[in-house]
């Protein structure tokens, strides 16, 4: 599916199923309560709402998530946040983030997958600084860089149990890796079908280009009439 869809300039944003709305939106589905489904994972699915997931730290490897610094630490009925972040993409546009937040004590028991927590920030609570979009390919991105400053937000907020935010952030990110390969293979299709159709028009020393057989476009599951004359 994301593979057809993303053959279609747009379709992917029109269906819903971009990153990284989609894989919190699976998050909010498999860890989410009912009160937060109805506030955040209706409004995400209904374009009301943007959203980012904010894992990625600059002090620590982003590839051992287990590693991250960022805390938050029970006050009452909130949690507070304190930590550094970036490469959060949609962090300009989001209204809410979903951050990795340490819960448990580093040097404690338990295993080092259980010490997470993804907890639900609210991108204008106090305390969120966004501080840039992060040059990507010498172009400026959404992917942001987020610091957390004493953010408190309700302990509603918390998805799933405390401990269970490492799982969570895999079962997100395993399928999104998947995703993001199906969108590039259509990407590749479009871009494909898009040349052999200008091969068929090119005019070249004063004809078309030679038919050539081994020249052909079309991705195997989206329809094209993309071939070249005679061929
Ligand atoms: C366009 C873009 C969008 C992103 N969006 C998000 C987002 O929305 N939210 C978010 O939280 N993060 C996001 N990220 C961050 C991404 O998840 C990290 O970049 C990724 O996890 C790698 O982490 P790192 O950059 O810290 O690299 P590192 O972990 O420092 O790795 C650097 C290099 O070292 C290699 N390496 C690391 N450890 C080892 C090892 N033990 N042995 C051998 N080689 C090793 C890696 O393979 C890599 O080549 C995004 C990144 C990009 C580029």
């Amino acid at each position: 599916m994301n593979e057809v869809l993303a053959y279609a300039v747009g379709a992917a944003s029109l269906f819903g199923v971009v990153a990284p709305n989609s894989g919190n939106q699976s998050i909010l589905v498999e860890y989410g309560t009912a009160e937060q489904k109805e506030k955040w994972l209706i409004p995400l699915i209904e374009g009301q709402l943007q959203s980012g997931f904010s894992m990625t730290e600059p002090d620590v490897a982003g590839s051992d998530p287990r590693s991250m610094r960022t805390t938050a630490v029970r006050d009452g009925d909130e949690w507070v946040i304190n930590g550094h972040k970036w490469f959060t993409s949609n962090g300009l546009a989001a209204d809410f983030l979903i951050v990795t937040c340490r819960t448990e004590d580093p040097d404690g028991a338990g295993a080092s997958t259980t010490r997470m927590t993804q907890i639900i920030v609210p991108t204008d609570t106090p305390g969120v600084n966004i501080v840039r979009g992060i040059n990507v390919w010498g172009r400026r991105s959404d992917h942001c860089e987020i610091i957390y400053d004493d953010v408190r937000v309700p302990v509603e907020n918390q998805l799933g149990r405390r401990g269970s935010g490492h799982q969570a952030a895999q079962d997100r990110l395993g399928a999104g890796r998947v995703f993001h390969r199906m969108n590039s293979i259509g990407q590749m299709w479009r871009s494909f079908d898009l040349m052999v159709e200008r091969a068929k028009e090119r005019e070249v020393h004063g004809g078309y280009s030679r038919p050539n057989s081994s020249c052909r476009g079309s991705s195997p599951t989206v329809t094209s009439t993309s071939r070249l004359p005679g061929s």
